[in-house]
């Protein structure tokens, strides 16, 4: 199979999520997290992630310069898939403050 890129990943999550009833739970989640692995392992996210953390080269939380900065999806992949290649659903955050942003909406 060729490599899906960025864009068509998040439309393959969305024709998975609009089909769910049609697979049991286990392989849902399984297959979701395969296409979510591949669409953070795509040229587009790559290149995005790395726009937006040039333009932006702290944490939006903390302020901090010095830490590992990741892009996160402020409105949620799983839940707004159509804007995982949006920038203005992007922001940047420090490895810590985004491990506490996931912790707080899991
Ligand atoms: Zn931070
Ligand atoms: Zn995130």
């Amino acid at each position: 199979m060729n490599r899906l890129t960025g864009r068509q990943l998040l439309e393959a999550i969305e024709v998975l999520r609009d089909n769910k009833d049609k697979y049991n739970e286990f392989e849902y989640w399984q297959i979701y997290f395969i296409f979510r692995k591949e669409f953070y392992n795509s040229a587009a996210w790559i290149l995005l992630s790395k726009e937006v953390r040039e333009e932006t080269p702290f944490c939006e939380r903390c302020f901090r310069d010095n830490r590992i900065l990741h892009a996160h999806h402020i409105k949620r992949l799983y839940t707004h898939t159509y804007l995982g290649l949006e920038k203005s659903n992007l922001e940047v955050l420090c490895i810590l403050c985004h491990r506490k942003e996931h912790r707080k909406v899991a």
